[in-house]
């Protein structure tokens, strides 16, 4: 029988050609973006499983097409799947992807033109917490706290002045590019204060906290947590919105038929598969991982005298100030790393004086390098090759050695569902 993937070959030799090159930079390069990361085996074989064909708009029970027999089976199970792992009271898994999501529990649980409290995008902020370029930050009146210029962690007395200040509906943290973690007492306590509603948009940490390697927002009574499911989860691209009881029909009329027409069954067929694995003791290892090679790479590269924001890491991510350690701008720096198949990106740091597309600084993060089977050693390694790159980004012979060690570096990790 002839495989799916040669039938692709056969008929479009552009597509698999892009396809088996994706796969060979995928092999032979060190991913190090913290929002990327390498799914599982199984969640490959739901995305390109025959529920891509079917149509579900509804929830289980109450759909609008025939035949989801099958449908209804997934869509309990990721839903209950990912009650369990998050400890909440509801589970919506239908956002076809992170903006999505957000977008469905603003919309459901606030009216335009209501105030929300969330982090400024220059200062780990995500744009979908309200930047102006943004529908919603035009939709919405969002004010934005910054971090305090001292240490860089988030100034919570400035939070409480900025709550008191406006009185917001919505108090939310979470974060893009922040490399410490979230103090949600404090939070909870500030939001309690005015009557806002607590929000955490978990996107980038989601899988750290079903590992159970950083702290649940629900332990501290908030009210709605929101995470992209391709991220430190490992699964599919789309997003969940988990929440109190009190909230669930709101937010599930909000994703649909407020936001969204039919969900994307093969994506959720990979949550339930994800959200199987979130449950093992293999994943809750790999989250405590992805924070120790973060914290190890974080000390290898401070060791040898690069500057990273807030002066180290508490989660899977660290900002490095590139244009202080190295008098490189991020771009200049993503650029060198490329060069040796280490793929960063560029970063705004708080208060940046560059421009966005030529800031000071570039992101790293560990969930993709771990997925891969790297430990701490791997880190020390990856830290001093990431520095002499960037002390050297001239020279054709330091480049030339780091490319090459490398590539033979990483066929010692086999990449996940290749
Ligand atoms: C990635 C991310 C999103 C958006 O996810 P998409 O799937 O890219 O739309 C939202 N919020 C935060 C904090 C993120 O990091």
């Amino acid at each position: 029988m002839t495989s799916n993937l040669e039938i692709l070959q056969q008929q479009d030799p552009d597509v698999y050609a892009a396809l088996k090159g994706e796969e060979q930079r995928q092999k032979s390069g060190i991913e190090l973006i913290p929002s990327e990361n390498y799914t599982f085996p199984e969640v490959l074989s739901t995305l390109g499983s025959v529920f891509t064909n079917k149509y579900s708009e509804g929830y289980p029970g109450r759909r609008y097409y025939g035949g989801q027999e099958y449908t209804d089976q997934i869509e309990t199970l990721a839903r209950d799947r990912a009650k369990a792992v998050f400890k909440c009271e509801h589970a919506n898994v239908q956002p076809l992807s992170g903006s999505a999501m957000n977008q469905a529990v603003y919309l459901g649980l606030l009216e335009p033109g209501d105030t929300i409290l969330a982090m400024d995008l220059s200062h780990g902020g995500h744009l979908t917490h309200g930047a102006p370029v943004s529908h919603m930050g035009k939709l919405f009146n969002f004010v934005r706290y910054v971090t305090n210029p001292v240490d860089g962690s988030i100034d919570y007395d400035q939070v409480r002045k900025d709550a008191l200040e406006h009185k917001p509906k919505m108090v939310l943290c979470g974060y893009t590019s922040y490399p410490r973690d979230i103090d949600y007492a404090k939070f909870k306590a500030i939001a309690d204060e005015v009557g806002a509603i607590t929000m955490t948009d978990a996107s980038h940490f989601g899988g750290l906290v079903a590992g159970e390697a950083m702290a649940n927002p629900f332990d501290f009574g908030f009210d709605v947590v929101t995470t992209t499911t391709h991220k430190s989860l490992r699964g599919p691209r789309g997003g969940m919105v988990l929440c109190k009881k009190e909230f669930a029909s709101k937010i599930d009329k909000s994703v649909f038929p407020g936001l969204q027409g039919g969900p994307h069954m093969n994506a959720v067929a990979g949550i339930a598969v994800t959200l199987k694995r979130a449950q093992t003791q293999e994943f809750k290892d790999y989250a405590e991982q992805v924070l120790v090679n973060s914290k190890t790479l974080a000390n290898e590269l401070m060791q040898r005298q690069a500057s990273l924001v807030t002066g180290g890491t508490d989660n899977h991510m660290m900002v490095v100030d590139t244009m202080e350690s190295y008098g490189l701008d991020g771009r200049v720096a993503e650029e060198t790393l490329d060069k040796v198949n280490i793929t960063t990106n560029k970063q705004i740091i708080p208060d940046d004086p560059l421009p966005p597309l030529r800031p000071s600084g570039i992101r790293i993060g560990t969930p993709a390098a771990t997925a891969r089977g790297m430990g701490e050693a791997d880190m020390k390694q990856l830290g001093e090759w990431i520095d002499r790159c960037l002390r050297s980004p001239e020279d054709e012979a330091v480049i030339g050695e780091i490319q090459g060690a490398v590539e033979t570096f990483c066929k010692k990790f086999p990449v996940p569902g290749l």
